[in-house]
């Protein structure tokens, strides 16, 4: 798996081997990487950056508050006259608009004193992670920054960071992303499409089953229909309904398999189809199984609960649940009363 490659090479120097990884983020470094921490553990150069930053942030802040309190207290004595003080107040938006206008210069100084070839590996470490569209575009302006000669050097690992971290996010990838991402990589779409399919097929085939994120059948779904490959959709569901899957039970593999059985679940009507259209008889019924074990997110009730994740509502709702059949005993409820 690409998780266990990118371990032997530096995520900021990936012609170097890696002798170690950041104590903070666990990115993989090398002897070139000397940054520490004030407990001397030994960090990469972006969570030191991240430390100078967060800094640079609190003092951004504090005078963004004193020019805002000054412009208030200014325009509230030139409004007082006309007693349209109202407007006076209008100064705070700038709380609102400020940090969304700084948030991408921020991200820039996370990345100082790195090289774009030093940034590349990282970010999309990051954007594969997080899902953070603002790491892809600054993934984008990295890689427009390196000559074709530089992408060739870095072209494996560029590859096996990238496309795991493509098929994690595609749902929410912008449209045209593959125009946009193939011109910057300079290789043409089909080339691209062609790659992810032969040389990554069988990685992709056993993330999207075995460590799935939401949507992730989507991408595979894409990739077939992208590359007329329908052997790998065949190839998906086989290995969806394998017996590493199907021997779990059903607490099992709500657990294991969260999103995968999720995908199964939305995109029901269409993986079925597919079976029809495959001949893959046997793992339909296999599929509508594993649908069924599936264990749906509780729908909210109420506002409260709207804004609670779907772990938190399951623990909930198994609370209810529990005190429902083991209601609290009556001298409990007297003594509770008594008290009151
Ligand atoms: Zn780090
Ligand atoms: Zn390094």
């Amino acid at each position: 798996m690409a998780e266990i490659e990118s371990k032997n090479f530096c995520a900021f120097h990936f012609h170097n081997s890696s002798d170690g990884e950041c104590s903070n983020c666990g990115l993989a470094i090398c002897n070139l990487d000397q940054q520490y921490d004030l407990q001397a553990n030994r960090q990469c150069q972006i969570c030191f950056n991240l430390t100078r930053a967060k800094k640079i942030a609190r003092y951004m802040q504090f005078s963004l508050w004193g020019v805002i309190i000054s412009l208030i207290v200014m325009l509230w004595l030139l409004l007082r006259a006309s007693g349209n003080t109202f407007y006076a107040f209008l100064p705070a938006l700038l709380l609102l608009i400020v940090p969304y206008l700084l948030r991408p210069v921020l991200m820039k100084l996370y990345f100082r004193d790195l090289a774009p070839i030093e940034s590349i590996l990282p970010i999309l470490r990051y954007f594969e992670g997080t899902g953070n569209m603002d790491h892809y575009k600054l993934f984008l302006r990295f890689l427009g920054k390196l000559t074709v000669e530089d992408i060739k050097t870095i072209q494996k690992p560029l590859y096996d960071y990238l496309i795991p971290a493509l098929a994690f996010n595609y749902s929410k990838l912008p449209e045209g992303w593959e125009e946009d991402l193939t011109k910057h990589l300079q290789i043409s779409k089909e080339r691209f499409i062609e790659l992810m399919v032969k040389d990554y097929r069988t990685i992709l085939i056993q993330t999207a089953v075995h460590s799935a994120q939401s949507n992730m059948a989507l991408f595979i779904f894409y990739l077939s229909e992208a590359a007329s490959d329908k052997d790998l959709i065949k190839e998906y569901i086989i290995e969806t309904t394998s017996k590493d899957v199907m021997k779990l039970n059903e607490e099992e593999v709500n657990i294991i398999y969260k999103h995968l059985l999720e995908d199964l679940y939305l995109y029901e009507d269409r993986f079925l189809e597919l079976c029809d259209e495959l001949g893959l008889k046997k793992q339909k019924d296999l599929l509508i199984q594993l649908i069924e074990r599936f264990d749906p997110p509780p729908v909210p009730k109420n506002q409260i609960e709207a804004v609670m994740s779907s772990d938190q509502l399951r623990e909930k709702r198994r609370k209810e649940k529990e005190l429902a059949e083991n209601p609290i005993p009556l001298e409990i409820e007297q003594q509770t009363e008594e008290t009151q």
